[in-house]
């Protein structure tokens, strides 16, 4: 067995985002279909499917790229990579893990700004109510903080079909939205 010599514990982002979020990238091989269809892969400077092959090689060198990248901004959760990926790749919450790490150490991109602020918005949603805003004050929101090219390239779509959520509905643990606001309101 090759990974049977010895049980270093592994540092890097890979390692946390299976750790945290349970998605393995390691199974990804790399057949591209989730990049096929994000629909703002055009924008990222990494698309989805090059986000997992970074992931995989686990040096400090491409965890450093990917935490200061503009993809994982870039990303909104529509899932259509997940529904593509015929390894059940669950990216959506790999970008999700990626951001709050990203904040927590200081390191967003700086052409994210706009984003972010949409993203703290949310978080401060979630602290208020315990749940997500409505679609229509998000949207609100989103006209006025978010640039329109972005909007366009999403499509009326993916907003009628009730896609739009920065974060996976799966957060039912306040201890760990207790830690976001933590890293957030710094
Ligand atoms: S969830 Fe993110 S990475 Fe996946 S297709 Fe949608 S925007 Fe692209
Ligand atoms: S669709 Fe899945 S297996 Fe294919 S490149 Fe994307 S993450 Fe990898």
């Amino acid at each position: 067995m090759s990974h049977s010599g010895h049980h270093a514990e592994r540092n890097s982002l890979a390692a946390s985002v299976e750790k945290y979020v349970e998605v393995k990238s390691q199974k990804c091989y790399q057949c591209g279909k989730c990049s096929a269809g994000c629909p703002v892969a055009d924008e990222m400077d990494y698309p989805p499917s090059m986000v997992m092959r970074m992931l995989q090689t686990e040096t400090p060198a491409n965890d450093e790229k990917l935490l200061k990248s503009h993809s994982i901004w870039l990303c909104v959760t529509c899932e259509m990579c997940l529904s593509r990926c015929p390894m059940e790749i669950d990216i959506p919450s790999a970008m999700d893990f990626l951001r709050q790490k990203s904040m927590s150490e200081h390191k967003e991109n700086p052409k994210a700004k706009n984003i972010i602020a949409f993203h703290k918005a949310f978080l401060n949603s979630i602290k208020n109510t315990g749940r997500l805003y409505e679609l229509g004050l998000i949207l609100n929101y989103k006209m006025k903080s978010l640039n329109m090219t972005q909007d366009m390239a999403l499509g009326p779509k993916m907003f009628s079909r009730g896609k739009l959520h920065i974060f996976p509905e799966k957060i039912k643990d306040t201890n760990h939205i207790s830690k976001i606001f933590k890293n957030t309101e710094k």
